[in-house]
């Protein structure tokens, strides 16, 4: 994120700025500088997502594992600009990742052409508005995610409501909930410093 004393961008999980080791985000004490310290954040997140793992199932884990890999590579992924979202967009990343790997295995046991339509379209849109977003830098593809990532999460809580706790459907999809939360959270928290930044986001 941007230093608010010299201007130097800074990588999300920097606590001070490489420039000036001013304090970045929580120096201004304010309630919201707190709810989108994007560093907390990340570490929260990676807590959740190994105690829910054990509940959801080891397999599940993959997600993390993806999220960190590609969240590690962002420096070489995306221009300076655009790091803020790099959690959000390796959330995202890691979310497409695993949809595609159990859409392959799908198709490959049970060929229902219903869910491979589903399952392409929860592939393909979050791809092509997460490169639109890091090509143009623009507030439309957020919006698009965030609208739809709430309309899978919508679909989600529909699906968790009328199953038993502790059931292998229920297991799955409060993972995929938790994730799909993580990635508005990352979304909004990336959009509003953006908005506090100079580096604003273009229409
Ligand atoms: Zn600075």
């Amino acid at each position: 994120m941007q230093c608010e004393k010299c201007g130097k961008l800074n990588d999300v999980m920097r606590a001070k700025c490489v420039a000036c080791s001013d304090v970045l985000t929580t120096s201004k004490a304010g309630v919201l500088s707190r709810l989108t310290n994007q560093r907390l954040a990340v570490y929260m997140l990676i807590f959740i997502a190994i105690v829910l793992g054990l509940y959801s199932g080891i397999y599940l884990l993959a997600m993390l594992v993806i999220f960190l890999i590609t969240f590690w590579l962002r420096k070489y992924l995306l221009d300076p600009k655009t790091l803020h979202y790099a959690p959000t967009i390796a959330i995202q990343a890691s979310l497409v990742i695993v949809t595609g790997t159990f859409f392959t295995l799908s198709i490959l046991l049970n060929n229902s052409a219903f869910n491979a339509l589903f399952v392409l379209i929860d592939i393909a849109f979050p791809v092509v508005c997460l490169f639109w977003l890091i090509e143009k830098r623009s507030l439309k593809p957020v919006l698009l995610l965030g609208i739809f990532q709430l309309i899978a999460l919508t679909t989600h809580f529909i699906d968790i409501a009328q199953m038993d706790f502790a059931s292998r459907g229920h297991r799955i999809y409060v993972n995929y909930a938790f994730w799909r939360i993580a990635a508005l959270y990352f979304l909004w928290a990336a959009y509003s410093q953006s908005r506090t930044n100079n580096g604003k986001l273009s229409s």
